[in-house]
């Protein structure tokens, strides 16, 4: 029997999460979307006083398991609230969604290994000051799309990590694209062991950030996403012991990425799920307050007929998500060809359907001083996040 009704519990942490993403995150991330210097974004209090309050509430650790710390809740529980936060305050949700990617890592592939569960996990789960944020650094400055082309022996990530008796020396540079790149405060690191294996001669590494010869460039100054820090980072042999290799090279390492693909690429649907549905609620009140040609312009059937696709395209994408999300809970890894598709319907739906909304609102539309132009800017960077919409779909289409 397929079941829509949300948990008890679901309804809770929805309802805490909606709150707190319109009442804090929201108006916040409005302030800071303005500032034209991304580096003062996160230089000042406000981002950090709602990352603050963002742990405070436990919305880092939902995925951990509750014996590491965690909140332990399952997939789907975790993306509702993705798509909530993601409603009033995309770039703090895609900051939030990564920023568990190393602790996650290490109670999924390393859970016995007390060191690391000790080092990396408890404080991350500990933490109230919103500052323990990790980060995932794949892609290079010539290793974009080719991150997930395990076939061509030549191609391999350029970061590499030499062994030097029991530990590792990572020198190379990620691109300006990684996630938290600039605020993290530590980092899971996809470094070449042997470059003979092409992309799956890359070790998986956590690396703290404050381990000597580590440093980030400066924020990226993009369309959209402002809230969301990225920046490139720098490893000028960077010394880490051979226990901070979570995951060694080889033919398993396809296994791995994408089952960090299939988990980050839901979360990108629930983001985009989330700004459509900033746009479309925003669009519809002013449609019915609107007169012009005498009447409210929702009136006007082709004005009606785009607010309905929109929310069509809302409750399709949503429920493609859960199916997604379903399988995530009930099969190991969930499923990659299911969770792509719904990341590249939902992404690609976002950035149409807000361009739409602008037209309902006229010249009101391209406005600052409205809130619509914000989401068509912010949904443009979800068909690239977490791997190109045309990479995935082939991807995708290799398990049909
Ligand atoms: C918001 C955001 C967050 C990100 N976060 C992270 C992160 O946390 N960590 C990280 O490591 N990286 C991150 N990235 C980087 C991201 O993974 C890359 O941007 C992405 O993989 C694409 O690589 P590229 O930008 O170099 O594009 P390129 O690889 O240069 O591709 C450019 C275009 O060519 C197309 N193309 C390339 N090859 C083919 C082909 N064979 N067939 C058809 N079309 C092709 C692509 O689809 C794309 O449209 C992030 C990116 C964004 C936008």
């Amino acid at each position: 029997m397929i079941d829509f009704e949300l948990t008890e519990s679901q309804k809770q942490i929805v309802g805490t999460a909606q709150e707190f993403a319109r009442e804090v995150l929201g108006p916040a991330e409005v302030a800071l979307d303005k500032i034209s210097d991304p580096e003062q974004v996160f230089q000042g209090k406000l981002y950090w006083n709602c990352m603050a309050q963002a742990f405070e509430l436990g919305f880092h650790k939902m995925a951990i398991p509750e014996k590491f710390g965690g909140l332990g809740l399952d997939p789907q529980s975790t993306h509702l609230v993705w798509e909530e936060i993601a409603r009033w305050a995309p770039g703090f949700a895609a900051g939030l969604i990564p920023s568990g990617v190393a602790p996650q890592l290490i109670c999924f592939l390393t859970p016995d290994r007390k060191d690391l569960t000790e080092k990396f996990v408890a404080p991350y789960c500990e933490d109230k000051s919103g500052k323990r944020i990790t980060s995932w650094c794949s892609s290079e400055p010539e290793i974009g799309t080719d991150g997930s082309n395990y076939y061509d022996p030549k191609v391999h990530h350029h970061t590499s990590a030499a062994k030097k008796g029991d530990r590792y020396l990572l020198t190379g540079a990620k691109s300006d694209f990684v996630s938290n790149g600039g605020v993290a405060d530590s980092y899971i690191v996809f470094a070449c062991t042997n470059p003979e294996l092409g992309i799956k001669g890359s070790g998986t590494f956590v690396v703290p950030a404050n381990a000597k010869g580590l440093s980030h460039g400066k924020a990226l100054d993009k369309i959209g996403l402002r809230v969301l820090n990225q920046a490139p980072v720098v490893f000028d042999e960077v010394e880490v012991p051979g226990e901070y290799l979570l995951f060694p090279c080889g033919e398993l390492y396809p296994m791995l990425h994408n089952s960090i693909i299939t988990v980050g690429n839901l979360a990108v649907g629930y983001l985009a799920v989330g700004i459509m549905r900033g746009a479309y609620e925003y669009a519809l009140e002013h449609s019915k307050k609107r007169v012009q040609w005498g009447k409210p312009i929702f009136q006007h059937q082709l004005t009606a007929a785009k607010l309905f696709e929109c929310w069509q395209a809302i409750e399709s994408a949503r429920a493609f998500l859960w199916k997604g999300s379903w399988l995530s809970k009930n099969k190991f890894l969930g499923d990659v060809k299911t969770s792509l598709a719904a990341k590249v319907y939902a992404t690609n739906q976002a950035v149409k359907q807000t361009a739409e909304m602008i037209q309902v609102l006229g010249g009101y539309g391209i406005s600052k001083e409205y809130p619509v132009e914000k989401f068509a800017r912010d949904a443009n960077l979800l068909k690239i996040m977490d791997g190109a919409n045309d990479i995935l779909i082939a991807k995708a289409a290799a398990f049909l």
